[in-house]
């Protein structure tokens, strides 16, 4: 521990140095505010002990310096009775206590020593305490959002899921009625996928499913949801989007999927690793968002009774287009 010890009067700092010294710290001595800050400059004190007044910088000035630099550091006040009122005036600006000279007992000096340096280590504690604590918030932070991720993410796409998609329908259907506003459905399904898994095995098609993922999320747009809806179907929700340009998109990726070039997809049974995609539109007919995705899904129902490897675009009812 360090203390700086200040004061013009030679028989008075050398008398608190020495006594602080005994006690077991490392002193340094200066004989004015200046010289005192010069010195709290070069080497970390802990205590500063300081009389008020003093040539070229007075304590209160030295305080405020001292403060500056390093607000935890502990000041202790050296009065005289003349100028108490500065003492009061050096506790409201941060001063830790004061002593009154002369001294009528050298014990005070210790005393208020020991003080301050239980003070300086309770600050110290509930610094340590709070940065802990703000740290360990900030760690829940951003465990609450990787949970909050996880809890609409599908695990082996990193797609969203299905219980995401299902409410982003909704409430993208509530949009788009209320306003009056674009909003199509695509419904994908992968063909011949338990062919695939029955020939390659269970990893083999986990990584056409993460594969596939990655070929979809390259065709979409931002506002556009796609997500996994369940085994190796898929949604795409794409708002202001309409019959036209949602048959342009799903056309888009199932060209994308029977270009790409799968492991063994020679071997399917259409030559090729290949989706069957339902598209459908709102329009003013249609009663509700599950409505919407019944008529993608029977559109893929169609397009896979046409062949597979294709679009359907559901324009109501049992009413189908070949895309
Ligand atoms: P279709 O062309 O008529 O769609 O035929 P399909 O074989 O793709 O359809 P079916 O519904 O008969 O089989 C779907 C297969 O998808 C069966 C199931 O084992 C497989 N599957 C579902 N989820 C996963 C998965 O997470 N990983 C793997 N590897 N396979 C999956
Ligand atoms: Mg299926
Ligand atoms: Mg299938």
């Amino acid at each position: 521990m360090n203390i700086l010890v200040a004061d013009d009067e030679v028989s008075i700092r050398e008398l608190v140095g020495e006594i602080l010294e005994g006690d077991g710290y490392n002193i340094t001595l200066a004989e004015d505010g200046e010289d005192a800050l010069e010195k709290f400059n070069l080497s970390w004190h802990e205590i500063v002990f300081s009389d008020i007044r003093m040539p070229k910088m007075n304590g209160i000035e030295l305080l405020t310096a001292v403060k500056e630099i390093n607000e935890n550091t502990q000041f202790v006040i050296m009065t005289s009775h003349a100028s108490i009122e500065n003492s009061v005036d050096a506790l409201k600006k941060g001063a830790f206590d004061y002593i009154i000279k002369p001294f009528e007992d050298l014990d005070i000096i210790s005393d208020v020593a020991a003080r301050a340096i239980a003070n300086l280590s309770g600050i110290r504690r509930q610094q340590y305490l709070l940065s802990t604590l703000t740290r360990q918030n900030q760690e829940l932070d951003h465990l609450n959002k990787e949970f909050r991720e996880m809890a609409i993410r599908d695990g082996l796409t990193g797609l969203h899921n299905h219980r995401y998609a299902k409410e982003r329908l909704n409430s993208e259907f509530d949009r788009s009625a209320r306003f009056d506003r674009d909003l199509a459905v695509l419904f994908m399904d992968l063909d011949h996928f338990k062919f695939y898994n029955d020939a390659h095995g269970h990893q083999a098609g986990d990584d056409i499913l993460q594969t596939l993922a990655a070929l979809m999320t390259k065709n979409v747009r931002e506002s556009d949801t796609l997500a996994r809806w369940g085994g190796e179907e898929f949604v795409v929700i794409a708002p202001e989007t309409g019959p036209a340009d949602a048959c342009k998109l799903a056309e888009r990726i199932r060209k994308a999927v029977e270009a790409h070039d799968f492991p063994n997809a020679a071997k399917q049974p259409l030559g090729r690793v290949s989706l069957s995609i339902g598209i459908a539109a709102r329009s003013s007919a249609t009663e509700s968002a599950e409505k919407l995705l019944r008529f993608a899904d029977d559109a893929t129902y169609a397009a896979k009774d046409s062949g597979r490897n294709r679009c359907v675009y559901c324009i109501g009812p049992e009413k189908m287009k070949a895309i």
